[in-house]
């Protein structure tokens, strides 16, 4: 077992029962002190840890990270010492918060300047995004799409079971949650008979997706095999990868998506890493047929996240309109790594690889409008009573993602935005 994943932990910081940032998981953010520059934080409790002061306070010595890594606006720099030196620190950071060790415990005038309230600082975004890729990887997803656009009885396209399905997208509009979404504008053609049109998207959706940020990878050329992948996985972020669908429906062939997804992608703001994950791991849906090779994985490569939607009418309450979970996923990050790299193709750190809108089988898992009132066919109802077949100005959506295990949960915060009218 990884050190700092031990249950029985507890900090000397006070963290609430129902806090998704326990000692077990020290997820790491950028974030801006108010008066102060951005610089690498640590969410503990209802907290952040300072680590650009931690390091110039001499806590972070015998590392192998420099002032520049934590006195910085992303966590690029951070991430290129790999694996092994983010285990270190985060093992480092556990050490220093545990209940049972006074050496920063004790030392008050430090701990005033190390720890902020989470409330009282701006969470940034974490990562400078490189490259971005977005999976198509839940079956349940891929099958109610394919059942609703192509042919009920053949809902999967003959590649799918094969190979994980991806496009490379786009990474600019890449923006951390809080950020607002503008309806886009776009053409599109509502009529079949008709030619096409200009104007406001009528059918804006959100996509539940989770997304994982790479370590620097092998030179152009080389391969990353499946049972090597985890050691090229920094963490997690929960992903709503907003989506037009009418503007989709026009543009997407034959080359695929393009302006109904790339007008906004909100992530949240904390990377849980794939260290504080391994306790939940899990198995998913055996693969059947048997994939190829290099494809094939040793271990339970899942990971059993709860991952819910909400939807927030302007000025109104909260109403969770989905249920769904990360260990649905048929194809893994394993999986989906190996394949992006079979070719030779390279990666970077900060390379945002997501999963794809994440259903289960039941239709309270769906994870999009689009399937949710099956193409507007059956409207969801909120709790004050009024009905979305798609998303409406002034609307906010919220996604909330965690883990739970022997006591521990784990979580990442949530995604947040609301959506703003279109600029015509
Ligand atoms: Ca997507």
């Amino acid at each position: 077992m990884i050190e700092a994943n031990n249950p029985n932990l507890r900090s000397w910081i006070d963290v609430p029962a129902d806090s998704d940032f326990p000692i077990q998981n020290l997820p790491f953010g950028i974030f801006k002190p108010s008066g102060g520059s951005p610089r690498v934080g640590v969410a503990i409790g209802e907290h952040v840890l300072d680590l650009k002061t931690l390091h110039v306070l001499g806590y972070l010595e015998n590392l192998p990270f420099s002032q520049a890594d934590f006195d910085n606006s992303t966590l690029n720099d951070l991430m290129r010492h790999g694996k092994k030196g983010s285990r270190e620190l985060r093992n480092r950071i556990s050490k220093l918060l545990r209940s049972d060790v006074p050496y920063l415990r004790d030392k008050e005038h430090h701990v005033q300047q190390v720890l902020h309230k989470q409330s009282e600082v701006e969470l940034l975004m974490p990562v400078k995004v490189g490259d971005y890729t977005d999976f198509y990887s839940s079956r349940d997803h891929a099958t109610n799409i394919g059942k609703m656009l192509r042919d009920p009885n053949n809902a999967l396209m003959p590649n799918w079971l094969h190979l994980p399905v991806a496009y490379h997208g786009r990474a600019s509009s890449i923006v951390v949650s809080g950020t607002p979404t503008i309806r886009p504008c776009g053409q599109t053609r509502p009529n079949d008979d008709e030619p096409p049109v200009f104007g406001p998207s009528k059918l804006l959706d959100f996509e539940l997706e989770m997304a994982f940020i790479t370590f620097e990878g092998k030179p152009l050329g080389e391969r990353i095999s499946t049972s090597e992948a985890d050691d090229y996985i920094f963490g997690m972020v929960i992903f709503n990868d907003w989506s037009a669908r009418d503007i989709q429906k026009w543009e997407y062939v034959p080359l695929g998506p393009f302006l109904a997804k790339n007008f906004n992608s909100v992530i949240s703001p904390w990377v849980v890493t794939l260290d504080a994950l391994e306790p939940f791991r899990c198995t998913n849906e055996k693969q059947s047929p048997e994939v190829l090779p290099y494809l094939q994985f040793s271990g339970d490569k899942g990971l059993d996240i709860n991952l819910e939607v909400l939807i927030q009418p302007n000025g109104g309450n909260e109403s969770r309109v989905c249920l769904s979970n990360y260990k649905f996923m048929y194809w893994n990050m394993n999986q989906q790594l190996a394949h992006h790299t079979v070719n030779g193709c390279n990666i970077h750190a900060g390379d945002m690889m997501a999963s794809g809108t994440i259903s289960g089988p039941t239709k309270d898992s769906f994870g999009s409008m689009m399937e949710l009132s099956w193409r507007g066919q059956t409207p969801v109802v909120l709790n004050d009573g009024s009905e979305r077949k798609f998303l409406h100005d002034g609307d906010t959506v919220v996604m909330r993602g965690w883990s739970e295990k022997d006591g521990v949960r784990v979580g990442f915060g949530e995604v947040r935005s609301k959506i703003e009218p279109a600029r015509v």
